[in-house]
């Protein structure tokens, strides 16, 4: 895969990137390795300084970096300023809790004295996708920077000049190179990387696909990987629920960042008795919506990410109204330069649709009735997927107890499925394993080492 930037406003080429060649990623995996043995590992107030360095350099770049995002892959600038807002509340949240994370736990033993140490692990392969091109460089660099792990990463090929300037503001923020080294490599080379005994850790997000592949190289080496990969999430709408909010909410969480987002709002479950009232909300919020170049901070929907995710997102709705369901609104690119496709409303999808259980990347909804909590959750969880959801009901409890009976790594009542620096992100089944963010993240690549003291009374 060629690493390019193409501005997806209108598909005019602006960059080409030499890809990294075998003895480039030697010489990384050598830097790293010096950076594992050198005081880096051993100095965390070094290492909280790099973070809260970053930090205040992101929030003063903030305009500049969310440029990039939308010339990369058509982000909207006002996304892209609030996206780096997170990374410099993810680096600072770890630069405030690296002492405590990394301290020894103890635990109760009849055996004698007992705590567990956490170490650096090793070296880390992170692969990132394109869809938020910082935030989730940082989900893995910020807590791994607080452990002391050196990381290799491979960005997606589409977003390269994010991950130049994200090494760039790395350096920026005082850590030595190798810390984190960008490479623009393939998926040989990715699975060459892993099969290097000095890599102790894999983080993939990204799709199905691909963490299947890169899951099954690290499990042959033996090496600890986490996998945050697609959803299928479902906004669960009850009865009474606040309709007016949960339209603006839904929709929001449906065509944020284009639609391209893990934990898009994709599957709307909506109770019989109000399902008509949100469709008819649904459809005026989308027919109202400012499409245009993500440069312009009046534009609402911006264009997908690439030619092909233009293609692909077609192909999947032309194939969904094939074999039975009904559009709404919406169905097709929009008549424009570059790879914007209209807001989308689907329904009457079956079950033998292969839309049912398919994740679409993109501004596309999709509508199910339900008559009751039974038929809500039964469609809930007759997926593949398990990574976020959304209840809105006004009866907190009422939406407590479904919430439990939903299959997700994730639940959120009355809001949409957000994420923040202090609580774990993860999903279940075929949405991947392991945890970024929050302690969670941080004890995913930290070395946990048991020790204890044997009582002489025992
Ligand atoms: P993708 O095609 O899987 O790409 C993700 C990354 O994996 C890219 O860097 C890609 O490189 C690389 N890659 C692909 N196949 C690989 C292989 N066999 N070996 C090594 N690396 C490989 O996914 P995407 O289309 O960019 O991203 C969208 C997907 O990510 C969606 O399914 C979305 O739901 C999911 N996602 C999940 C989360 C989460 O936290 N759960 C967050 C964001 C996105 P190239 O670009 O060079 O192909």
């Amino acid at each position: 895969m060629s690493y390019q930037s193409v501005n997806p406003f209108n598909n005019q080429k602006l960059k080409d990137y030499p890809s990294h060649s075998d003895q480039d990623i030697q010489n990384a995996l050598d830097t790293a390795e010096q950076i594992l043995k050198s005081e880096w590992s051993q100095q965390v107030d070094t290492r909280i300084d790099v973070l809260r360095k970053l930090a205040s350099n992101m929030r003063e770049r903030k305009s500049e970096l969310a440029k990039l995002m939308a010339l990369d892959m058509g982000k909207l600038i006002k996304q892209g300023e609030g996206e780096i807002e997170s990374c410099a509340r993810i680096a600072e949240y770890y630069a405030n809790h690296a002492k405590e994370f990394l301290a020894p736990v103890s635990y109760e033993t009849e055996l004698g004295e007992a705590w567990v140490e956490h170490h650096p692990l090793g070296i880390i392969m992170a692969v990132e996708p394109w869809n938020f091109p910082f935030y989730q460089l940082m989900r893995v660099f910020a807590p791994n920077c607080a452990i002391g792990n050196p990381v290799l990463a491979k960005h997606a090929s589409i977003v390269p000049q994010c991950a130049e300037a994200f090494e760039q503001l790395i350096i920026d923020a005082g850590a030595p190179r190798g810390v984190w080294t960008n490479l623009f490599i393939n998926s040989d080379q990715v699975a060459d990387i892993i099969a290097d005994p000095r890599v102790q850790g894999v983080a993939l997000t990204g799709s199905e696909g691909a963490g299947r592949a890169v899951a099954g190289q690290a499990g042959k080496h033996v090496t600890k990987s986490t996998l945050e990969l697609g959803g299928n999430d479902v906004f669960i709408v009850l009865d009474d629920a606040d309709l007016e909010k949960a339209i603006k909410i839904g929709c929001q969480a449906r065509i944020n960042n284009a639609g391209q987002v893990c934990t898009a709002a994709k599957r709307f479950i909506l109770h019989e008795n109000i399902a008509e009232e949100f469709k008819a909300g649904m459809v005026k919020v989308f027919k109202d919506l400012k499409v245009g170049d993500p440069l312009d901070p009046e534009t609402q929907l911006g264009p997908l990410s690439s030619s092909d995710a233009l293609e692909k997102l077609t192909e999947q709705v032309e194939n969904a109204v094939k074999n039975g369901a009904t559009l709404v609104t919406g169905g097709k690119p929009v008549d424009h330069d570059g790879n914007f496709y209209e807001p989308t409303i689907l329904e009457n999808i079956s079950r033998d649709n292969p839309a049912w259980y398919e994740e679409f990347f993109g501004p596309v909804a999709q509508l199910y009735v339900a008559k009751s909590e039974d038929e809500i959750v039964a469609i809930a969880n007759d997926s593949h997927y398990g990574l976020g959801g959304v209840i809105h009901s006004q009866n907190i409890e009422r939406a407590k107890k479904l919430a439990s009976r939903v299959e997700t790594g994730m639940i959120w009542i009355n809001w949409y499925t957000d994420t923040a620096p202090e609580l774990p992100f993860g999903g279940i089944k075929n949405s991947g394993y392991g945890h970024e963010l929050s302690i969670d993240g941080f004890k995913e690549f930290a070395q946990k080492k048991l020790v204890v003291v044997k009582s002489p009374k025992k």
